[in-house]
C-alpha cells in the first residue's frame, strides 16, 4: 500500500470550479485546457470548497 503520495479525495485542487474539469496543477497556477479558465491553484480549489459546502453529498 502506497501511502507517501498525498491525494486530495475531494480533487478541489485539481478539478475545475467552472467545468469541473480534472486538471493536474502546475505549481501555484491552475490552468483548464477544457473551458480555458485560470487561476491560482489556491483560489481554484477554494471555489471548488465553497460550491460544495452548499450541495447535499452524493457521495
Ligand atoms: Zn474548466
Amino acid at each position: 500500500m502506497n501511502t507517501a503520495e498525498k491525494v486530495d479525495p475531494e480533487n478541489t485542487s485539481q478539478e475545475c470550479s467552472q467545468c469541473g474539469e480534472l486538471v493536474g496543477r502546475d505549481g501555484s497556477k491552475f490552468e483548464c485546457p477544457q473551458c480555458g479558465y485560470v487561476r491560482h491553484a489556491d483560489l481554484n480549489a477554494a471555489e471548488n470548497l465553497s460550491q460544495r459546502e452548499g450541495e447535499p453529498c452524493t457521495a
